[in-house]
């Protein structure tokens, strides 16, 4: 969602005459995008702002502008413990960065707006063309979250779940596609109760509207929490075939007891049955979810069912977080904290459990063909591009696995602009714990669907 929303800021600055700088040092404006899910992510976002005071010593006219969940949540304090500050703009101020600069160019005073509004800000994104052509792009299809899981400061700093309208969004990938997009995420806290409760269409209605769109070739969605995932859903992954065959459904932790604790509304085996159904219905989805360890209370038996959870799941991949406590958010009320020792060994376990069967599954894709959304050159690759002919690209398959490949050609053009945004059938040669290697063995005509038959051998 970050990412998101600092588009829309450089975006809309662009169109006030700013331009981004290779480093800070050069800046004459500082637009610091902040998160606040974990008490790390609030001190880095600090960290960086103690960097900026130095900077500012040797360049008063710096303006320095803090916007995000830790602007949300701190308001006047944080020009309290962070003086270099010039704007805070709460997360639902992003519209008005541009009003505060010029108030800030014009007068030097000081402005902090972290005003919750009751309606949901539409991204104007009619006004740029976007910097740099990407392949892949994050939609934001509503914002806010009214699930209050006892551990999440989200409902705090985003405000009341709202869902944009659905023409909204549709013009919107309309739009990127035009500008070479391939490949949307939608983004909510909770998609599966989008358009509820303004009477919009459902989530897998949506799908369907943006699965017709024409010269998009992939939608993935995030997140998905488990008590709302509907059959209705679950059967969009069939009958929209432009859907990746992947969903993130994260389930927290593996015991019924923590589960309450968190007020997450579903218990193991309600979790276990939708992966059941999912199965049922999509045999070969890919899996992926969050775990948090050490919450409060949490016991080695406790923590023994997350292992075993993840056992019984055999993710694809996850994301592990030590607990960490919040401001305002219940759970830092609760007894039976974990020590930082302890929780950081606890995550050591997930990870390792998680990297074995990861690496399984990797190594199990030896031998066969998969459809690579290519992305661009591979890191390896660029500012080498007209060296040889053998050129390496990296993609990601339908299950969100990156892969890097290589290209064989035998003339002497850049396959950039040709490759980039095409699907490519790559055949897989080496598993590594976090990627797949092969080589090129097809590229499917340019705008077809992804299980189009008349490949052309390259
Ligand atoms: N809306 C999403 C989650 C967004 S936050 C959902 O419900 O799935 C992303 C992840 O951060 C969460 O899934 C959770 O695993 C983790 N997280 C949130 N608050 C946390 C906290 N206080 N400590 C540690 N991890 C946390
Ligand atoms: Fe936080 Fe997600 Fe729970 Fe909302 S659903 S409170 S964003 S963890």
């Amino acid at each position: 969602m970050n990412v998101y929303d600092s588009e829309k800021i450089v975006s809309d600055l662009a169109f006030y005459g700013y331009e981004k700088t290779e480093s800070v040092e050069s800046a004459d404006l500082v637009v610091l995008n902040t998160c606040t899910i974990r008490e790390k992510a609030e001190q880095k976002a600090f960290s960086f702002l103690g960097r900026l005071t130095k900077l500012k010593q040797k360049k008063s006219h710096l303006i320095v502008a803090v916007g995000g969940c830790v602007a949300q949540q701190e308001g006047e304090k944080l020009v309290k413990r962070a003086p270099v500050v010039d704007i805070v703009f709460g997360t639902h101020a992003i519209d008005r960065l541009p009003q505060h600069i010029k108030q800030i160019e014009d007068h030097k005073h000081r402005v902090i707006d972290v005003k919750i509004s009751e309606s949901i800000y539409e991204k104007d994104f009619h006004k740029k063309t976007r910097e740099n052509e990407v392949v892949t792009t994050f939609v934001t299809i509503m914002q806010g979250c009214e699930n209050y899981c006892t551990y999440c400061v989200v409902p705090y700093v985003r405000g009341k779940e709202m869902s944009r309208q659905p023409d909204r969004i549709i013009e919107e990938i309309k739009h990127l596609v035009n500008e070479g997009v391939r490949e949307v995420t939608l983004l909510g806290q909770n998609v599966n109760s989008y358009g509820i409760k303004q009477g919009f269409c459902s989530f897998a209605q949506l799908l369907e509207r943006i699965n017709v769109i024409d010269g998009l070739m992939r939608i993935r969605f995030t997140t998905s929490h488990p008590k709302d995932l509907s059959v209705k859903l679950m059967n969009a992954f069939v009958s929209c075939e432009k859907l990746c065959n992947h969903i993130h459904l994260p389930v927290q932790s593996g015991s019924d007891r923590i589960l309450k604790l968190m007020n997450r509304r579903y218990n193991r085996d309600d979790y276990l049955e939708k992966v059941t159904s999912l199965r049922k219905i999509q045999p070969d989805i890919s899996i992926s979810t969050d775990i948090i360890v050490g919450f409060p209370g949490e016991t080695s038996e406790d923590f023994a069912q997350t292992l075993d959870l993840i056992r019984e799941v055999g993710y694809d991949s996850l994301f592990a977080f030590k607990y960490s406590d919040r401001p305002k958010v219940p759970s830092r009320h609760l007894s039976g904290k974990i020590s930082e020792n302890e929780k950081t060994l606890r995550l050591q376990k997930v990870l390792a459990l998680q990297e074995e069967t990861t690496l399984k599954k990797n190594r199990a894709l030896a031998g066969s063909i998969q459809q690579v959304l290519v992305e661009g050159l591979s890191k390896k690759q660029k500012g080498k591009e007209n060296q040889n002919h053998d050129i390496q690209w990296t993609g990601r398959t339908q299950s969100n696995i990156v892969v890097n490949f290589s290209f064989t050609s035998n003339n002497d053009i850049t396959f950039d602009q040709i490759l980039t945004g095409r699907i490519v059938g790559v055949r897989i040669e080496k598993a590594y714990p976090h990627s797949l290697w092969g080589k090129s063995v097809y590229i499917e005509p340019e705008n077809q669907g992804l299980k189009g038959d008349e490949c052309y051998a390259a």
